[in-house]
């Protein structure tokens, strides 16, 4: 196997004279000439998918925010550059090392939707990427590219959920990072707010924008949320023609997709490979394989996915593979274990990790979701019995109810697969055979450097109501933002 860099180079590109020298701009050029809708056919016939998480089809999803266009608003592009899911650092590193194939992609896309203005929305942390952008997106309007189209970096809050598409729109709009219940093609940007009501169903929750069709929602436009990988490869798609973009990768997972590994391998990595690559040749070539004398476990996709133990790692790198193995790729973000860790106590972290950062709008995620994880923290310090491992079950099942955003479905998968996968574990530490360990530390990461990964620590201390409080309120942060739109006091 070996590294590919049509979206990850060798060496960072510097300047947007040297993008051009690399045959960069070939796909704005080319997108200068075709119409919409055969930008989104070349699209479709692809089959790119979504880099972001999901894998949903690009062409599929371009086209579905083209038809629900306004007769009233124009459109926007948003470029999801909120990376925050614990184990990847791909999106950062493009930024850092490439701005200017995402923000071609970009432009193409704005082209094909009729957009006309693109928000590249990433952390007000990422100074770095900020920095890149800044200067990338200067170099492509002195150029001449932009035309009229606006185009802006927004720097947003540090929460998990900032990077949910839905989310990432609200806080755009200027409020809380919580999922709404309209998707992006019905309800984009830029609202057109006189009153709370056009905002708000009445329900003291800012996410409960209505959808395009109610109120005055005749003005509201759809937005198009793609990740910054995704951008990256359609510039590479419109340049070069779909039939070369299928010469790699599967059938169903055209192309190549960029991945990191961390955890127990000998170093951490960021690296670009060709779909279809086994998952254990991903990391023996981007991680270094096992550390000397150890012998690699189990490997988690981020915290949005199902284990894979090591019988598996034969998986090929590809939705359809990672899905059929009763897991998913999502963002290829690979936090890998060994014989020295505890699942109980990996899982423990996880799951404290998905119930601090829920909002709370769904009461089963936030409630159940933490129960879950204090029963773990309890499992993995051996101080749990049956009835503990019994109610784990009993909250599996309800975790997810009513969930609006795939945040509980997660907190569901990771913990139903550590009891189907490694009941044995979950054994020993009821009967003692294992010793006591507290919950591994499971957040964001801030760095990965030299071949070493650096987790976000202050996640410990942050509390579910999104404080870094000594105490929790007792508050979810719906409720803190229920109380906020009834005008109480939130200390
Ligand atoms: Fe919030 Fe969880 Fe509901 Fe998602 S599923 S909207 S994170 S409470």
């Amino acid at each position: 196997m070996t590294i590919a860099h049509t979206i990850l180079p060798a060496a960072p590109i510097r300047s947007l004279r040297d993008y051009v020298a690399l045959g960069g701009g070939k796909g704005w050029a080319a997108a200068q000439g075709i119409e919409p809708d055969a930008l989104i056919k070349e699209l479709e016939a692809s089959g790119l998918r979504g880099r972001g998480g999901a894998g949903f089809p690009t062409g599929r999803k371009w086209r579905v925010v083209r038809e629900n266009r306004s007769a009233y608003e124009s459109a926007s592009v948003i470029v999801n550059g909120a990376e925050g899911e614990p184990g990847t650092f791909k999106d950062r590193s493009i930024l850092r090392a490439n701005p200017y194939q995402v923000l071609e992609g970009a432009l193409i896309a704005a082209k094909a939707i009729s957009a006309d203005q693109v928000i590249v929305a990433v952390k007000r942390s990422f100074t770095t990427e900020v920095g890149r952008l800044r200067s990338a997106i200067a170099e492509i309007r002195d150029a001449g590219w932009l035309q009229d189209l606006e185009f802006t970096v927004y720097e947003g809050p540090d929460e998990y959920l900032y990077g949910e598409e839905t989310a990432l729109l609200e806080t755009i709009d200027g409020r809380w990072p919580f999922p709404r219940i309209a998707p992006p093609y019905r309800r984009g940007v830029r609202e057109i707010v006189e009153t709370e009501a056009d905002v708000d169903s009445g329900s003291g929750l800012a996410a409960h924008v209505l959808m395009a069709g109610s109120n005055r929602s005749l003005a509201a436009a759809p937005s198009l949320v793609d990740n910054v990988e995704t951008l990256a490869n359609v510039t590479r798609v419109i340049a070069e023609g779909e039939a070369w973009f299928r010469m790699q990768g599967t059938a169903e997972s055209p192309g190549t997709i960029v991945c990191t590994v961390t955890g127990r391998t000998l170093h951490a990595g960021v690296g670009e490979v060709v779909m279809g690559t086994p998952l254990r040749e991903v990391l023996e070539v981007i991680g270094g394989g096992a550390r000397p004398g150890r012998r690699l476990t189990a490997v988690l996709p981020g915290v949005s996915n199902a284990f894979i133990p090591e019988e598996l790692f034969d998986v090929a790198i590809s939705y359809e593979a990672f899905a059929a193995i009763g897991s998913g790729l999502g963002s290829a973000g690979f936090i890998v274990c060994d014989d020295s860790d505890d699942l109980i106590a990996i899982t423990a972290g996880v799951s404290r990790f998905l119930a601090v950062e829920s909002c709370g709008q769904c009461a089963p995620c936030k409630q159940d979701g933490l129960t879950l994880a204090d029963l773990l923290a309890k499992l993995c310090r051996s101080d749990a019995d049956p009835t503990d491992v019994a109610l784990i079950e009993r909250r599996i099942e309800t975790v997810a109810i009513g969930a609006r955003c795939s945040l509980a479905r997660q907190q569901e998968a990771i913990v139903r697969s550590l009891l189907e996968r490694y009941r044995a574990d979950v054994d020993a530490h009821l009967d003692g055979a294992a010793p006591a360990v507290e919950p591994a530390v499971i957040a964001e990461l801030v760095a990965i450097d030299a071949g070493s990964a650096t987790v976000d620590e202050r996640h410990q201390h942050k509390q579910p109501d999104w404080t870094y409080n000594e105490r929790w309120s007792g508050k979810s942060p719906a409720d803190l933002h229920a109380a906020h739109h009834a005008g109480e006091t939130i200390e």
